[in-house]
């Protein structure tokens, strides 16, 4: 073994999705030993892609339709040069489907004027009237969805277009979720802001809101299986259908990974570690009941017989009765998603590992989303008959009232490891978007590279109260 063998530290990254890749990268380039561990049989995580053999041809799925936004210019430039002519530029459209109706998003005065029911705009006039005079509550901290969005978008809007999408999402009522969760995903600050954005905008007024965004052709996993390749030819080990089950420690450190591959166990004695799987997950390992959960997806993806569907790039679903929360046509981000002349659908589907959505047996999930389908307007008769389900378990990290507690408790616990650096969407329990995960990734592994302890940065960084949109470079 030569003296460079011999000091290389050996750094293990646990996950393989864009927070792990990142992180394995800026590891590798430093000289470091790294070695991924991935329970999947491919890398990518929640952005992987699919692919479906239909009787027309190869159609394409991500986990829930995916696009690449970012305001660093490094992350984009990076991005670029990987992808190269394999990376398109989508423009994006969507819709709002509520009792019948179609909202364009995000809202515009002629359309709401147009297609909104006289109740609804004289509710919202009123509420815009009465604002001034509601008490809101001061601390994000300490108040719920639903009384953060009453207060700022009156209750006309609160019912409208909150209330039925937000407890059908997160599968509790929203007066028991975060108001993190407004503050990260409504760009607009209150009632006022959306009665502004109305009126006619001047030339120079920024944008709450990325059309425009890049798209691999192959499908938004084709730049994380892009990624890997490169890192397995600067030589990152990268185990597939590795899972990690077992976290060895020694006083405060780190020194094993214990994980299952083909129902053998088997251990890695490794210096540092970089885990982007699930915070509940590693305390469970190390000892402690963190009591944080995540809301689960099931994805019911179908081949139809038609080029086009829509031009929408996301129809949301508000009606509760419908089961999807959100319907997305996978060639309206990259043609090649569907063979020529076809198309498909993918409904997201939201629940939790183990119920009934989540087990239904799939023809059965096939009947009652064409039923949805009809209600929606989209004739049942083109579905070529085929369909195919896919799962994400950690799909969101569900932010109840008193996640903030425990999720600081959960940090607390595992920043005891010295050599233990916590990243990603998973790995920091945060809802965020990839370029945030890659990020993290990368500076996860600088902290190890320079020796300093940057965790609780690591934990909170981005945590603006903005949509990250509306700064987006792309
Ligand atoms: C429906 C949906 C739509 C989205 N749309 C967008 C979008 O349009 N744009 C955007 O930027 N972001 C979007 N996101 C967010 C994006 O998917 C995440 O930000 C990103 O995947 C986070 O990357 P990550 O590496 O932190 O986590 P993940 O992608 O979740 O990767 C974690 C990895 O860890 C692995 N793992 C977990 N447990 C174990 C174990 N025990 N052993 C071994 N491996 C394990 C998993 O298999 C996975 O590969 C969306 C998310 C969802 C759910």
């Amino acid at each position: 073994m030569s003296s460079t063998e011999q000091t290389q530290q050996h750094v293990a990254v646990l996950g393989g999705g864009p927070a792990g890749l990142m992180a394995a990268w800026e590891l590798v380039e430093a000289g470091y030993k790294v070695t991924i561990i991935e329970r999947d049989d491919k890398v990518g995580g929640m952005c992987a892609t699919l692919k479906f053999e239909g009787k027309h041809g190869d159609y394409r799925f991500d986990f829930g339709g995916h696009r690449f936004i970012t305001h660093n210019p490094e992350l984009l430039k990076f991005v670029d040069e990987l992808m190269a002519e394999d990376l398109l530029y989508a423009e994006r459209k969507s819709v709002i489907r509520f009792k019948g109706r179609i909202y364009q998003y995000p809202l515009a005065i002629g359309d709401l004027l147009k297609n909104a029911p006289f109740s609804l705009l004289f509710g919202a006039a009123v509420d815009l009237l009465l604002l001034p005079f509601k008490k809101r509550p001061e601390n994000r901290r300490d108040s719920s969805f639903a009384e953060w969005i009453e207060t700022r978008f009156g209750k006309t809007l609160y019912k409208n277009f909150f209330e039925g999408y937000t407890g059908k999402l997160w599968g509790i009522n929203p007066n028991r979720l975060s108001a993190d969760w407004a503050s990260q995903r409504i760009s607009l600050l209150d009632l006022k802001d959306v009665a502004r954005r109305l009126l006619p905008q001047k030339k120079d007024t920024p944008r709450t809101y990325a059309r425009k965004y890049r798209y691999p052709k192959l499908g938004f996993g084709h730049l994380y299986t892009r990624l890997g390749e490169e890192l397995v030819k600067k030589g990152v080990d990268i185990r597939l259908n590795c899972n990690v089950s077992d976290i060895k420690t020694s006083d405060d450190k780190i020194t094993a990974i214990g994980f299952t591959q083909n129902g053998e166990e088997h251990q890695l004695n490794i210096d540092s570690v970089i885990a982007t799987i699930p915070l509940s997950d590693m305390c469970r390992m190390t000892g402690y009941d963190s009591g944080l959960e995540f809301r689960s997806l099931r994805f019911f993806n179908m081949p139809m017989e038609k080029e086009n569907i829509s031009d929408n790039t996301w129809q949301y679903l508000s009606d509760p009765e419908i089961l999807g929360t959100r319907l997305q046509e996978p060639r309206r981000r990259s043609p090649y998603m569907a063979p020529e002349g076809q198309t498909s659908v993918m409904i997201e589907i939201p629940c939790n590992k183990g119920d009934e959505i989540w087990d239904m047996e799939g023809d059965k999930l096939r009947e009652r989303v064409l039923t949805d389908l009809e209600t929606l307007g989209i004739d049942r008769n083109i579905n070529t008959g085929e369909y195919f389900t896919a799962y994400t378990e950690h799909a969101y990290p569900l932010m109840d009232v008193d996640y903030q507690d425990k999720r600081e408790k959960a940090i607390t616990h595992l920043c005891q490891f010295d050599n233990l650096v916590m990243s990603g969407r998973q790995g920091s329990f945060r809802y965020i978007f990839t370029d945030t995960a890659m990020e993290m990734g990368q500076l996860a592994a600088q902290s190890i590279i320079k020796g300093e302890d940057r965790r609780r940065e690591i934990f909170d960084f981005r945590n603006e109260n903005v949509v990250l949109e509306v700064q987006s470079v792309a």
